[in-house]
């Protein structure tokens, strides 16, 4: 049995997915959501696993609280200090995460972008960018400019990845004196909470793309500012959480399922009914 905590959880897209791999792949899936609250989190998934849970997914706003209920977690999951699958191995949690991974075989693998050498803009240093920010630098980008509207969380972060030859922190007001990126990431939670602050049109050259972990209408002001400043491609987190969600399967069950006509599905979805999980 498998689930996927957060809090909210009702319109998460993760029990239709890991519906659509099982039957892909004919491996059996029992995936439900599961809302719970931080503070009753750590007894929730305590419950699932006296019920006989195997693994999780993890999503807003839990990722960092189910770290610290790991028993083990893999390097990944270390240097983002967030965990988004949890597998039960020996009586405990093994943490893992798979969002960098899903993020940068989105951009790579199904949107042809080529990472290395870029120059790259993260925007939030919470648990999303945590999660993307080594997968980022391990497919070999030039620089990373992480800004946050906290400035000292974009400087925990840069702290935590130890790369400072090619990681900056900046607070959300250093923003216009940062120059243009061959990338942008919006991997804020602004538009769930109101509005997505003001971004400066410099941040953006002719060829540079912009992507908003979210989808929906989560995505839409980000992706119409990206569109306006010229971006020659804005995409959402769609594929992100796909891919995402593959990686997870796979750490379950051993095998990678074909992502693209999930994806193809979800887009379809998510067309027609353009609320965010
Ligand atoms: P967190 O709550 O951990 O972090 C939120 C981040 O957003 C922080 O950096 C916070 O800044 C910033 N923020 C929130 N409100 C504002 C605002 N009004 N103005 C500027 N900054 C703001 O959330 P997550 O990191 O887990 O998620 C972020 C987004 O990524 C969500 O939309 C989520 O849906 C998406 N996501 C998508 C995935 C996918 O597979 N496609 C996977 C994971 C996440 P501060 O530190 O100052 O509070």
């Amino acid at each position: 049995m498998h689930a996927v905590f957060g809090h909210p959880v009702a319109h998460s897209r993760s029990p239709r997915i890991h519906a659509l791999f099982g039957a892909q792949t004919g491996i059996g899936v029992r995936y439900e959501a599961i809302d719970a609250a931080p503070a009753r989190f750590a007894q929730a998934l305590a419950a699932f696993a006296a019920r006989g849970g195997r693994g999780a997914n993890v999503t807003l706003p839990l990722k960092e609280d189910a770290f610290a209920l790991c028993r083990s977690a893999s390097p990944r999951a270390r240097r983002a200090g967030a965990v988004n699958t949890l597998v039960r191995a020996d009586g405990g949690w093994h943490g893992d995460n798979t969002d960098g991974a899903g993020l940068v075989r989105d951009l790579s693998a199904r949107h042809g972008l080529d990472l290395r050498d870029r120059r790259v803009l993260l925007l939030g240093a919470g648990g999303a960018a945590r999660g993307v920010a080594p997968a980022l630098l391990d497919a070999g980008i030039g620089a990373l400019w992480i800004a946050n509207r906290t400035a000292a969380r974009a400087d925990a972060l840069a702290d935590a990845l130890g790369d400072p030859a090619r990681v900056q922190a900046r607070g959300w007001d250093a923003l216009p004196g940062l120059g243009g990126f061959d990338l942008l990431v919006n991997a804020t939670a602004a538009t769930r909470g109101g509005a997505l602050p003001a971004l400066p049109m410099a941040l953006v050259a002719p060829h540079s793309a912009a992507v908003d972990l979210g989808y929906g209408t989560d995505a839409a002001p980000f992706l119409a500012w990206a569109r306006a400043a010229g971006c020659a491609q804005a995409l959402d987190g769609l594929g992100m959480l796909v891919e995402q969600a593959a990686e997870s399967f796979q750490c379950w069950h051993g095998v990678r399922p074909d992502t693209d006509p999930v994806y193809a599905d979800l887009r379809r979805l998510t067309d027609t009914q353009p609320t965010s999980d």
